[in-house]
């Protein structure tokens, strides 16, 4: 009888341990099933680097990984005061990047208003009684509404998804959506970010161009007047006065190369539209007729590898070697230069180094010195304007690529940059 009655009371123990370690297991599966659910989500984020990108790879991924009737994704505007639908995946909308009609909501209006002006998430189990729903084209009894926020508390906008049945989102769906949600925030705060730079680096160039532009011709005037002052009355003139005018025409004349070195950075095109195929040898060959007198001058050696053939615009592969194997040439103490140029195939770029012997950059300037008018120099040291590396980074980008400097040993520079083949 005891026996019976232990062994009765050890089989429900039993299955009661069993039945905690079915739901650990299940709670276990669950959570699985989320990270890999998210793992994936953030891993289709990685190459996404525009905001519309990222926000259709998230309505996208929405209605495919989470098996929902559909998923729009709401940003607010410049204004902070409406939301604008910015994708939206599901039976209205089966094309990506075509949104009909984008729905244009003001904070605070309807649910997903609602959601934008708290930074709180939201489940509605029943929309028939909560009177915030907004009835769109058909009617769908659930609603969950996750917003996108940034670390500092800032609402960037919402991802909303609506299900025909009542009851049908649970916690479960608001955790990993907010998950999700916090991924976009941070893709996205990244992505405006990188427009903003790119618009605010649109405008300075735009500037640069119309200033440098119309700078040129009372700049041209001014010379050419302290030219006739200097032939014409030179003799009226008192040694101050003399003195006064070579330094009015220095002035001008510097002036005149800082305005033709910005006028050509700015044309210098961002995206090279009609691309060809140019034989770096042919470049090399240019560029050192080019600077034939300061090469004759100076003694220098130049070695190259024999030099491949890219995709690029000729003009402005010889503006790049025009300007390292110059800097090269250039920024020497009594050194004879020595400048070896080398080009290694990895994978699908080429890697081309220009190294020289002379004075080197230290490493806190690696950087700065591509920076359009950055110089490490006065120009009583080393004559130049400090625009040649912002025109390399500039054609160098265009093309895909990369340029970085690294000290030389024993002495001098070596400046790196790749090209895609
Ligand atoms: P610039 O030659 O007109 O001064 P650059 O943009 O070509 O302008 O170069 C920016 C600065 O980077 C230079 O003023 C110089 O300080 C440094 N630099 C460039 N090339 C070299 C080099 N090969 N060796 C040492 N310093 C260099």
């Amino acid at each position: 009888m005891t026996n019976k009655y232990h062994s009765i009371e050890s089989l429900v123990k039993e299955n009661q341990r069993l039945k905690r370690l079915e739901k650990k297991y299940e709670t276990l599966r669950i959570k699985e099933l989320h990270l890999r659910i998210i793992n994936e989500f953030a891993t289709s984020l990685i190459p996404q680097n525009t905001v519309d990108e990222i926000v259709w790879t998230i309505a996208k991924n929405t209605v495919a990984k989470l098996d929902y009737v559909d998923c729009v994704v709401y940003l607010k505007d410049e204004t902070g005061t409406f939301l604008i639908q910015k994708a939206a995946h599901g039976p209205k909308n089966p094309i990506e990047l075509d949104i009909k009609n984008p729905i244009r909501l003001k904070i605070g209006e309807g649910i997903v208003g609602a959601v934008a002006e708290t930074g709180i998430p939201e489940i509605v189990h029943d929309t028939r009684l909560d009177n915030r729903y907004i009835i769109d084209d058909a009617s769908r009894f659930s609603e969950i509404a996750i917003p996108i926020i940034t670390d500092s508390n800032q609402v960037l906008g919402v991802i909303d998804s609506e299900h025909p049945e009542p009851n049908f989102f649970d916690d479960a769906d608001l955790q990993i959506l907010s998950t999700i949600s916090n991924i976009t925030a941070a893709k996205l705060m990244q992505a405006m970010a990188q427009d903003q730079l790119k618009r605010s680096n649109e405008a300075l160039e735009q500037f640069a161009y119309i200033a440098s532009h119309d700078l040129q011709e009372p700049l041209r005037m001014i010379g050419s007047y302290a030219q006739l002052l200097e032939r014409k009355y030179q003799d009226s003139f008192d040694a101050q006065g003399k003195e006064f005018l070579s330094f009015m025409m220095e002035g001008a004349q510097r002036m005149s190369c800082l305005v033709r070195d910005l006028l050509n950075y700015s044309r210098t095109n961002k995206k090279i539209e009609n691309q060809q195929t140019v034989d770096c040898q042919l470049v090399l060959e240019r560029v050192l007729q080019d600077l034939h007198f300061s090469i004759k001058e100076s003694n220098a050696l130049i070695e190259s590898d024999k030099l491949p053939i890219i995709r690029g615009q000729f003009s402005q592969i010889v503006q790049l070697f025009q300007n390292l194997i110059g800097n090269a040439l250039k920024f020497q103490s009594d050194n004879i230069p020595h400048l070896q140029i080398r080009v290694k195939k990895e994978y699908a770029q080429y890697l081309f180094s220009f190294s020289d012997n002379g004075i080197g950059i230290s490493e806190e300037y690696q950087e700065k010195i591509f920076q359009i008018f950055k110089r490490l120099h006065n120009r009583n040291e080393f004559e130049g304007t400090g625009i040649g590396l912002a025109i390399c980074k500039k054609i160098v980008d265009s093309l895909g690529g990369k340029i970085w400097v690294r000290q030389n040993k024993p002495q001098g520079s070596i400046f790196y940059f790749t090209i895609p083949d």
